[in-house]
């Protein structure tokens, strides 16, 4: 232990240290290692006895990790690989805390970490431009950073049960395990708490007690581990090229190097999802549960039936179907609270001397000095263990009393949930970081993956400092308000925040519901945290020696999805369409839509025929599956005047036509440059006559229409409303214009920030108006109808605009232009979104919200209708 008068020197010169770790887990030790190797004086606090962390604290029987051991290790020393070898596939407890034992013993960096010192507080001195650390000793240590590798999972939660303090047996916690060790022969036990640590210590304990008994408030998913050797394909890929294995681990969704699924559950037979579900089961291992098919995280139906599958393997286990049942989770999707894996768990509860309390039938009334009482039963027990879990993530970080600029705590900061800067800082809080803090892939990943590349990123941050003559760093509010969008963004399109779990913090009464951790993967963090340097520390203000640097910006600001969708067309390298001839860009297009995901079922889809104004167009009527007659809307595609067809739209009919329940009618009309401006337009109005004089034979209710387009289409839905309007009808309710053409102008910022990147492009928006429209007829109101002279008098109108797109500004230029006319209009902003994104159903899951507005805007526009003619009768 490290005397305190070590640090009596606090206040004058120099820092006592450059830095100042919290911890000496996996995070600590390489922490100080690294940070010895590039020339800071470090010193580690540390509140337990000796190294370890989660391994040192977490001594309880069965205890061992669940990331393959060859996994779950450093990379950063190559001797370390060969020196070490794992027994076991997964390794126990004493096993891994030997090893890192063995890692501070020889990098000898017990001298730098003082043990049985517990932070307390962390104070920011802006004259001095350090912090003041105190400790459970009253030492005060002063340093320039401050880290804190106190880890995710180090705050136990204290158990929250009426009479806690009055049992008189034996009590112990998973997480406070004694080192002694504990025999529970000939002991009545009882257990509390069915997460991943009860799961791990039920058989073992079981195996020893006279009799044990189960309280279970909710079930978990677990898959058995199948423990034993390292699975000979893995050992021999590992052993073959460990350096490009690890680097593949590095550049893996979840940091283990395991291939990715490229289909999803729904997409295969029922046989072949049980076949897979069925190697899952086999393969024992964390990460294959989330990545069997690429949306059991993402899609209900999907999730559901690896649900049902494990649903299955639980009831053949167990042999009695009460039993079974409770302990089959019904309240949350799999994945989405951390799933276990276990050695003979369920098979358990198959031994006479074990049962299973189920807490939801009869909830825990107390603890008594005897044992525990249910609302139905009094239980006597010798001892209690209680696996009730931890304060996770933000927990360990604010126990510490952390005050950073003009006085604001970081308790305060965060009351209302983490707010952080790629996990690693937080504005207000200069020059100090945390390691797989809320807001980075952590606890969703192999953690010494993590834990590595967070350490690497913060020591090479302060050797940048160095470097530079700069000695602060923090980062702006701009940043971290879009990294904590971005974070709840890729949260949001996952079933995650779905289940009351403790990665939502709803296991701690108070706590706010907020997902802490980061869903985007470490592969996409990793390339996150890499760009915030290679552009300059983008998101930071750095300063020192009189220099002060701002490099203010948001670091990602598309939807995820998108963002996944565009690299993944820039990985195949796609020729420009405007390359092409029409013909080819034709059927390039035609070959895409081919691929993706088909939209959901609807009542009935029909095609059919109808009169345009230059010869007859195919339409395809989408049919609700609710009883009609329904409401149209007259639908009409993108594709820049020149490409597409019903089918190019279908999955956006689709989806559009089951969420508002109406009849989509999906017209075609002639398309450039065969047929020019004004034959689209033309087309487009004749079509919506027709419609409109036909809507009972097609099975809707007489009335008005609503008209809807996408893109070019949106250019056609905007055109015919004015062309309606000129004519005296056909009535029109609604107009819907998702990320129209409205404007022939390419000046708009908009075609600046947009033009080159995202998809749709100023260069092919240049190929579609020149096949057209001549440029003297492009500023007819019929192909720019922002042109028109008056939009007064037009119908109700929702213009939808995405972020990313060269016509967002044209689109609001409508949307703004209609307003100023006396026409009711929404606009519909897509933050994060770009032109084609929105109508990519089931591939762009954060598309779905805009849909369901523009389903209710369509819902609206014909329900006011409804009440017109109500109040009228
Ligand atoms: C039972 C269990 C099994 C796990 N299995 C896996 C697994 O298989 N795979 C995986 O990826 N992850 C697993 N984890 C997560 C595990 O926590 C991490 O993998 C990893 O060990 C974290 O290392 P760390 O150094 O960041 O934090 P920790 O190991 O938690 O170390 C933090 C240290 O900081 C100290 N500390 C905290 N606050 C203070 C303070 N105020 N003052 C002084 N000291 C303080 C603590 O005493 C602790 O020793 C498991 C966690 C548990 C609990």
């Amino acid at each position: 232990m490290a005397p305190d008068s070590e640090f009596a020197n606090a206040s004058f010169g120099k820092p006592d240290f450059d830095v100042v770790v919290v911890g000496s887990g996996f995070a600590g030790l390489y922490l100080l290692h690294k940070l010895r190797e590039l020339g800071f004086s470090a010193r580690a606090l540390e509140a337990a006895g000796d190294v370890g962390g989660t391994w040192y604290w977490n001594r309880y029987p069965g205890a061992r990790c669940d990331i393959m051991s060859i996994d779950y290790s450093y990379s950063f020393d190559p001797d370390l690989e060969t020196e070490w070898q794992w027994s076991e596939k997964y390794a126990t407890q004493p096993e891994i805390l030997r090893y890192l034992q063995h890692v501070a013993a020889k990098h000898d960096l017990r001298r730098d970490i003082a043990f049985e010192t517990r932070v307390e507080s962390a104070t920011w001195d802006k004259d001095s431009s350090r912090w003041l650390i105190r400790t459970n000793r009253g030492a005060e240590i002063t340093c320039r950073y401050y880290v804190m590798a106190a880890g995710c999972l180090s705050k136990p939660k204290e158990p929250e049960i009426e009479g806690c303090d009055c049992f008189r047996g034996e009590v112990y916690y998973t997480s406070r395990w004694p080192h002694r060790g504990v025999d529970f022969t000939a002991k009545r036990v009882a257990v509390i708490g069915t997460g991943s640590s009860g799961i791990q210590s039920i058989p073992l304990i079981a195996a020893q007690a006279k009799q044990l008994t189960v309280f279970q408030r909710t079930p978990n998913f677990s898959i058995p581990a199948h423990n034993g050797p390292i699975p000979t394909h893995r050992l021999a890929e590992y052993e073959r090229d460990r350096a490009g294995y690890r680097e593949r681990a590095r550049w893996s969704r979840f940091g283990v190097p395991i291939e990715l699924a490229e289909i999803g559950a729904m997409q295969v037979s029922e046989e072949e999802r049980r076949a897979r579900y069925e190697a899952v089961w086999e393969a024992g291992e964390l990460v294959g549960i989330g990545l069997a098919f690429n949306d059991i995280i993402l899609n209900p139906k999907s999730n559901e039936t690896l649900c049902e599958f494990i649903g299955g393997k639980i009831r053949a286990i167990v042999t009695n179907p009460e039993t079974a049942e409770a302990l089959c989770p019904t309240d949350h999707y799999v994945a989405t609270k951390r799933a276990c894996l276990d050695t003979n768990y369920y098979e358990t509860f198959n031994l006479d001397h074990v049962r299973l309390v189920d807490l939801r039938k009869t909830p825990l009334a107390r603890i008594t000095e005897t044992g525990i009482d249910t609302t139905s039963e009094s239980f006597e027990f010798d001892a209690i263990v209680y696996a009730t879990g931890f304060d996770a993530m933000t927990g360990p970080i604010v126990a510490v009393n952390i005050t950073g600029r003009n006085g604001v705590t970081l308790r305060n900061k965060w009351a209302d949930g983490p707010l952080s800067y790629l996990g690693l800082m937080t504005t207000g809080f200069p020059n100090f970081f945390a390691v797989t803090g809320p807001g980075s892939p952590s606890v969703l990943s192999n953690m010494t993956v993590s834990i590595e590349q967070h350490v690497d990123w913060i020591c090479n941050c302060l050797k940048d400092l160095r470097d530079e003559n700069l000695e602060v760093i923090e980062p702006t509010a701009t940043a971290e308000a879009g990294w904590v969008q971005h974070v709840n963004d890729c949260a949001n399109i996952t079933l995650f925040p779905t289940a009351n779990s403790w990665y939502m913090g709803a296991n701690v009464p108070g706590k706010p519901r907020v997902f802490l951790p980061y869903i985007g993967g470490t592969d996409a963090y990793r390339t996150a945290c890499n760009e915030v340097v290679a552009r300059g520390y983008l998101g930071f203000v750095r300063s020192g020696s009189g220099q002060r640097r701002v490099n203010d910006g948001v670091i990602r600001r598309l939807q995820p999805d998108v963002q996944m969708l565009l690299e993944a067309m820039s990985a195949l390298n796609l020729p420009p369409l405007e390359e092409m001839s029409p013909e080819a860009a034709r059927a390039f297009s035609s070959e895409l839509s081919a691929v993706r995901p088909p939209g959901p079922e609807v009542g009935e889809i029909v095609d059919g025929v109808l009169p345009g104004a230059g010869g007859d167009l195919d339409y395809r009527l989408y049919r609700p599956a609710t009883a009609g007659p329904h409401r149209v809307v007259v639908y009409f595609h993108g594709g820049g005047w020149v490409l597409g067809s019903h089918d190019s739209d279908d999955p956006f009919c689709r989806d559009l036509c089951v969420r508002s329940n109406a009849v989509f009618v999906s017209v075609n009309y002639r398309h450039a440059p065969e047929h020019c401006f004004p034959a689209a337009a033309e087309d487009a109005f004749a079509a919506v006559r027709w419609i409109a004089d036909h809507l009972e034979t097609l099975g809707g209710v007489p009335g008005p229409l609503v008209v809807c387009g996408w893109s070019a289409g949106g250019n056609l839905a905007a055109v015919v409303c004015q062309m309606a309007r000129a004519a005296d009808g056909p009535a029109i309710c609604g107009q819907v214009l998702v990320t129209p053409v409205t404007d022939c102008d390419f000046l708009r910022p908009s075609y600046n920030e947009n033009g080159a990147d995202y998809v749709l492009t100023k260069s092919l928006m240049n190929w579609f108006w020149d096949h057209y429209a001549d440029p003297a007829n492009r500023t007819d109101p019929k192909a720019s109808p922002l042109r028109a002279n008056d939009l007064s008098g037009l119908p109700r109108a929702l213009v939808v605009t995405a972020e990313f797109d060269p016509l967002r500004d044209e689109g609001a230029a409508y949307a703004e232009a209609m307003a100023a006319a006396g026409v009711e209009v929404k606009h519909l902003p897509c933050r994060g979104q770009i032109h084609t994104s929105l109508t990519a159903v089931d591939m762009i899951l954060s598309g779905a919200g805009a849909r369901a507005e523009i389903s209710a805007a369509i819902r609206q526009f014909f329900h006011q209708v409804e009440d017109l003619v109500m109040r009228d009768n």
